[in-house]
């Protein structure tokens, strides 16, 4: 099973354990890699320089004892596309702009809801096809190792139910991105964070078209505390199966830095 995860956030953020925390009990589950993910956003807003120098610092306290990786969460709105310090990034879109205001699709049913009916007139799909095409232009624009949480848009959809999640016409959107997504070789996440509920991001319409389109998934946890760094593997795992894929990749250290390696599932 998966001895890494790679989008792990700390106090630093809006996690609620701090990384040495988060190492010991990485240790403790068996893990040989993890990766640190601290958002690099405008909101929640972290203090990069001293989280890269802490990160750094049990990279060197822990060193032969598990591999620790000095990862961001690079948001769409964040303003340096390239920011230094960081040897790998996820890619991510958090927000959207409706008018002059920002808002994040995730964070509450009232910025989703405001974001949709002033935004997008009310028109669910409208909404996600835009949230798709951000996230394609977003990797256009930065430099990022995968994509997290494709579909996050849909955080609120199972008590708002702006959009019909099996209706061909969102399905399609989703899949032309994930096809450009793909012939720029970047990986897709699943991502177990509402694992809990059942939510994984992408579910497996979406996980299927990657799969038929010959692209790669990175299992991520999205951890904000140590008791979330592994879960919802098995879940990923077995959903990975089911759309037809044999193995995740794992970030390790080659000849010329990181780079993938497959794990089988
Ligand atoms: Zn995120
Ligand atoms: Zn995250």
């Amino acid at each position: 099973m998966l001895k890494a995860n790679y989008h792990t956030h700390t106090t630093y953020c809006d996690g609620r354990s701090t990384p040495e925390e988060m190492v010991l009990r990485a240790i403790e589950l068996g893990f040989e890699h993890l990766g640190f993910s601290g958002h690099v956003d405008i909101d929640p807003v972290m203090d990069v320089p001293a989280y890269l120098a802490e990160i750094t610092r049990l990279q060197e306290k822990y060193r032969g004892r598990i591999d620790i990786l000095r990862g961001g969460e690079l948001d769409n709105m964040y303003p340096d596309r390239r920011p230094a310090g960081f040897e790998y990034l996820i890619g991510s879109v958090h927000h959207m702009r409706s008018g002059d205001q920002v808002l994040a699709v995730d964070w509450s049913e009232e910025q989703l809801l405001c974001l949709l009916n002033e935004g997008f007139g009310g028109d669910g799909l409208k909404l996600c096809r835009a949230y798709f095409r951000l996230i394609a232009e977003t990797y256009h624009r930065g430099s990022c190792a995968w994509i997290g949480h494709f579909d996050l848009v849909t955080r609120h959809n199972h008590s708002l139910h702006f959009v019909d999640e099996e209706d061909p016409a969102y399905l399609a959107s989703a899949r032309e991105v994930i096809e450009y997504l793909v012939g720029e070789d970047l990986p897709l996440e699943i991502n177990t964070k509402q694992a809990h509920w059942g939510k994984l991001y992408p579910g497996a319409p979406m996980l299927k078209a990657l799969r038929e389109l010959g692209g790669e998934i990175v299992i991520s946890s999205d951890a904000h505390h140590i008791s979330e760094l592994d879960k919802g593997f098995d879940r990923a795992a077995a959903l990975a199966r089911s759309c037809g894929f044999d193995h995740a990749n794992i970030l390790v250290r080659g000849p010329r830095g990181l780079e993938f390696a497959q794990v089988a599932l």
